[in-house]
């Protein structure tokens, strides 16, 4: 049995990747998810251990200390990171997982997993990335700054990943991102 692909889906805030990563999920329901650990207060609706595994500061260092995480990155004030322990397991079992992590976080992951392919998911503009940021309403105006000043340096970045997908339509980026997933399947080096 091959051990499984991790899958890396990033780009800015306000790109559409957790509406993205979801539709992926739906169409490929092999696919694990990747639950994160934040220290980020959880936004109404978000439930623990479905969207985020919500920690204090002190607890997210200590897993920092404990060495629990795969990669871990400061995103807009607050931590994030991928938890080591339940990634490895199904790779192991030779399932697939899927992160939607930040740059820094995809940067990590490439640097010690050659088995992964990673993906950027491109607005179609600065202006509809704005938009998407304020019509979610998750965010306070001081949050959809930050996003915003942050987004700029991030998108100079895509060329670190291996493929660059534009969420013009949600539809057409779920197509595309289903086809590479299902090319990077049959790619010989991986079986
Ligand atoms: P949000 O606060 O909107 O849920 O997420 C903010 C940013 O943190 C997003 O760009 C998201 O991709 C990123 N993020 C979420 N989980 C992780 C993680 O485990 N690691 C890293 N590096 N970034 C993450």
């Amino acid at each position: 049995m091959s051990r499984g692909l991790l899958i890396i889906i990033s780009g800015p805030s306000g790109a559409g990747k957790g509406t993205v990563y979801n539709k992926v999920l739906e169409r490929m329901p092999k696919i694990r998810k990747s639950v994160s650990v934040t220290t980020r207060l959880p936004r109404q609706g978000e439930v623990e251990g479905v969207h985020y595994y919500f920690k204090n500061i002190e607890e997210y260092q200590q897993m920092i200390a404990n060495g629990e995480f795969l990669e871990t990155a400061s995103v807009y004030s607050n931590y994030y990171g991928t938890p080591k322990a339940q990634v490895m397991q199904m790779l192991e079992r030779g399932e697939d997982v899927m992160f939607e992590i930040d740059i820094h976080g995809a940067k990590q992951i490439q640097k010690r997993y050659a088995h992964c392919v990673s993906i950027f998911l491109m607005p179609p503009s600065f202006a509809d990335l704005e938009k998407r940021l304020r019509e979610r309403k998750t965010d306070s105006e001081d949050s959809i700054q930050h996003r915003l000043g942050s987004a700029e340096s991030e998108l100079a970045k895509y060329e670190i990943f291996d493929y660059i997908v534009f969420n013009d339509a949600v539809e057409n980026a779920v197509d595309k991102i289903v086809n590479i997933i299902n090319a990077e399947k049959c790619k010989i080096a991986y079986n």
